[in-house]
């Protein structure tokens, strides 16, 4: 599974992007923002890297479960939500409180 665009993703799974997904979830949060869950442990694109997203922008990047990004793949997000209606979903930028049951 080598292609041109795998390139870009070189360093997925390095220690770059090990240390870029840590980024992202402190400081976006583990609210996976696919599901609405907390517990993200990887980074989504969005948008997709095949639809022009920096791989290592933070504002590219969203937290998201590893199965959560695996199903959305290249989907929309309207797609993906239509799909998956989001339990709950802060309105704005989601923090670790909200989940507090
Ligand atoms: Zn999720």
């Amino acid at each position: 599974m080598s292609t041109a665009s795998d390139a870009r993703y070189g360093r997925i799974g390095g220690r770059r992007w090990q240390e870029f997904v840590a980024l992202v979830l402190r400081v976006k949060g583990t609210v996976c923002h696919l599901c609405g869950q907390d517990g993200a442990d990887t980074a989504d694109h969005e948008p997709p890297l095949s639809l022009g997203g920096h791989p290592m922008s933070l504002r590219h990047a969203e937290p998201a479960h590893k199965p959560c990004n695996l199903a959305r793949g290249n989907k929309p997000l309207t797609e993906w939500f239509a799909a998956h209606p989001p339990r709950r979903r802060p309105p704005l930028a989601p923090s670790r409180e909200w989940f507090t049951r």
